[in-house]
């Protein structure tokens, strides 16, 4: 939607933001209408300037843009209702910047992907609201299926046959699951894959309680995040931060 001064406005999500030169910074958004969307921030890094505090990942701003030929500069921006990520909560915060890395790292730029956009914006409450960990983890499920990743949990990958009953391992490289005959090693427990499908289908907005095992819990990360990794052309940063902050998803 464009203004009278020709400026394009849309609602959006910040994903990263980036230093760029002196005092300026290139955030990459994701708008309602047009998907991704970097724009350059003049002067954000100046303490009076507005937009510094407004340019944090997973901040719900509205925005002014000015589409250019070579790049869009972001000439307003507003934060939606009164919700951000607080400082203080760094668990929150290394869950958000994954989920916000995941999703720049996954998007085409300027493609628009509103059931994305909807996804995220719905995902942000909860993760202040309720276990960071799990709304991370529900939320990358969730955005690999709308981005047409969809492990398959039912048949083995090598030999195609269902799974149903027998050991099978969890298999990030095969997009799936693989069975004990056609490849040996620890097996995943079926609860495992229980609970991968019930995030799946999890609503942000509905308050459902239920309880889920510390060993389930890591078996689902371990390959969800490695699965997400491998869709993506470079490792993801922040999950060193998370590593850092003693969580344990990457070990062993
Ligand atoms: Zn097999």
């Amino acid at each position: 939607m464009a203004d009278d001064k020709g400026l394009y406005q849309d609602e959006a999500i910040v994903l990263t933001v980036k230093d760029w030169q002196w005092q300026d910074r290139i955030a990459m958004l994701l708008t309602k209408e047009k998907g991704k969307l970097p724009v350059l921030a003049f002067g954000a890094k100046r303490m009076r300037q507005s937009w510094n505090a407004q340019l944090q990942p997973l901040s719900c701003l509205r925005v002014s843009v000015k589409l250019g030929t070579r790049m869009a500069v972001l000439r307003a921006a507003e934060r939606i209702g009164s919700l951000h990520l607080p400082d203080e909560a760094l668990e929150v915060m290394a869950y958000g910047a994954v989920m916000a890395e995941a999703t720049a790292a996954l998007l085409p730029d300027e493609e628009p992907h509103p059931a994305v956009f909807d996804l995220l914006a719905a995902a942000v409450p909860a993760l202040v609201a309720r276990n960071p960990r799990l709304i991370a983890l529900t939320y990358l499920i969730q955005m690999l299926r709308l981005c047409g990743y969809e492990p398959d949990y039912e048949r083995c990958a090598l030999c195609q046959q269902p799974v149903a009953g027998k050991a099978f391992r969890l298999e990030p490289l095969q997009g799936g699951v693989v069975c004990g005959a056609c490849e040996a090693g620890v097996p995943a427990e079926p609860e495992t894959v229980d609970l991968l499908m019930r995030l799946s289908q999890l609503s942000f907005a509905a308050e459902e309680k239920f309880t889920v095992r510390g060993k389930q819990l890591l078996e689902a990360e371990r390959f969800i995040y490695r699965f997400l990794q491998l869709q993506m052309d470079k490792p993801l940063q922040s999950l060193r931060f998370l590593q850092q902050l003693g969580q344990t998803l990457l070990k062993g």
